[in-house]
């Protein structure tokens, strides 16, 4: 039976690589951890008005930005990392755990009474070593439950208040994905809704079970009713025929899929998207392709790239220029002023005003720290140059070149002089971090 031992030793191997991969995973977030502490502890070098949380809040910065990762998801990790029950550690330490589950147990039990905890401790390692994660879940859930079952109701109840939320990713090919957290009940509700739509379309409907899915959402969110496109549903659409016919397949609906009601997802189809509110973020992207682009006309060479002197990227070419230089260097206005000689009006005012501000955020989506998505309608209005409130016209104006947005986390910093940021020309951004580390962003149109 060699071909036995072979399979078997085969498996072995592909375990073997994977515990080598969760113990790396442990041993990375452990560096982080040691890291930030460092960084964290003791008196600042900077003098006054940098806290500790200052610090901490730069550390963090520092790692995400190296890793080219967001202030976000680095501090989530690490602040999980620190809360690791001491078995579950050891267990992702020596490899038998992975990153997924180790999230499991520790979101699972984030609320959780510590004295119930310490009693369920082992039984969920154990549980965790034959489950899949959605499995794990559960089963830690149901422990929990059977522990305590008051205690649980009452931690259920305030999660549903406090941390239901919504989240945005950008996907490929014009694609997103907005993540809601809601209840169990209410995704159950939403995804029945969804089946009553799809059940009421004629099985002609050349649209795959996911597809039909997906625009049914998109009908629920808009108030409208999914309608089916089979061809005999299209031809009696597009006659503006009496929907009479469609009477027995649609039942009681079809009053709802008649002629206003499309008059009406026309009118609102275009303007849906701004008048949501939900995501701040609709604004075309840079690398989205024009309207009237067709989709794969690649046969061509690409005749119409634009060579720029000096080749390379933007960032490749001014990390060459700036080297090691400190901010100022190479500012494209040293003096923030944008090169003008006499202030504009607003100028000299610390607070930009309404367009400006409007045009700040339109030309930068985005904070602009690297990396950072935080929105800029969410952000703060920072000077590039700072703004000298006892000598205006010294200091840097209030002026586009010379104002950008920047969320609270990144305007603390570079308020504390921790990060530090200049604008070259190109419209490329360099920013320095405490250590000296040098990272640029390029224009984002
Ligand atoms: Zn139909
Ligand atoms: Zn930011």
């Amino acid at each position: 039976m060699a071909w036995a031992t072979e399979h078997h030793s085969a498996l072995a191997d592909v375990l073997g690589a994977r515990r080598t991969i969760n113990a790396a995973v442990a041993s990375e977030l452990a560096f982080m951890d040691e890291y930030v502490r460092s960084r964290t502890a003791g008196t600042s070098p900077w003098g006054t008005g940098v806290t500790e949380k200052d610090m901490y809040s730069s550390a963090i910065c520092e790692v995400a930005a190296a890793l080219s990762s967001t202030f976000a998801a680095i501090d989530n990790k690490l602040q999980m990392w620190r809360q690791l029950r001491p078995l579950v550690r050891q267990g992702f330490v020596d490899g038998v755990l992975d990153l997924e589950r180790v999230r499991t147990i520790h979101d699972h039990l984030l609320q959780a009474r510590p004295e119930t905890v310490v009693v369920l401790e082992v039984e969920i390692l154990k549980a965790a070593q034959e489950m899949a994660p959605g499995a794990l879940g559960r089963e830690i859930d149901r422990l929990l439950t059977e522990a305590d079952a008051d205690w649980d109701r009452a931690v259920r109840k305030r999660a549903a208040r406090t941390e239901k939320r919504i989240r945005l990713r950008r996907r490929a090919r014009g694609l997103s994905s907005l993540t809601t957290l809601m209840t169990d009940g209410e995704a159950d509700e939403q995804l029945s809704r969804i089946d009553a739509e799809v059940t009421r379309l004629h099985p002609e409907d050349p649209r795959s079970d996911d597809q039909r899915r997906g625009d049914a959402q998109t009908a629920l969110m808009r108030g409208e009713t999914l309608l089916c496109e089979c061809a005999t549903c299209q031809v009696v659409r597009e006659d503006g025929t009496d929907p009479a016919p469609e009477n027995p397949a649609h039942g009681d609906s079809t009053t709802e899929t008649s002629g206003p009601t499309d008059t009406i997802s026309d009118t609102t189809r275009g303007t849906s998207t701004d008048s949501s509110g939900l995501i701040p973020l609709e604004r075309e992207l840079p690398t989205s392709r024009p309207p009237d682009a067709p989709p794969a006309d690649t046969t061509e060479p690409a005749t119409a790239t634009p060579s720029r002197p000096g080749g390379g990227t933007l960032i490749e070419r001014w990390r060459a220029i700036v080297g090691d230089d400190p901010i100022g260097v190479h500012a494209l206005y040293p003096d923030g002023h944008g090169g003008m000689k006499i202030p504009p009006p607003g100028a000299l005012s610390y607070t930009p005003g309404r367009a400006l501000a409007a045009k700040v955020r339109a030309e930068n989506p985005y904070c602009l720290h690297p990396g950072c998505n935080v929105p800029s309608e969410r952000c703060d209005l920072d000077h590039i140059v700072e703004f000298d409130r006892h000598r205006p016209e010294k200091g840097g104006w209030t002026i586009l070149t010379n104002i950008g947005p920047r969320c609270r986390l990144h305007h603390n910093l570079k308020t504390r002089k921790l990060w530090r940021t200049e604008l070259l020309p190109e419209g490329v951004l360099h920013i320095v971090d405490p250590l000296g580390n040098h990272y640029f962003t390029p224009p984002s149109r």
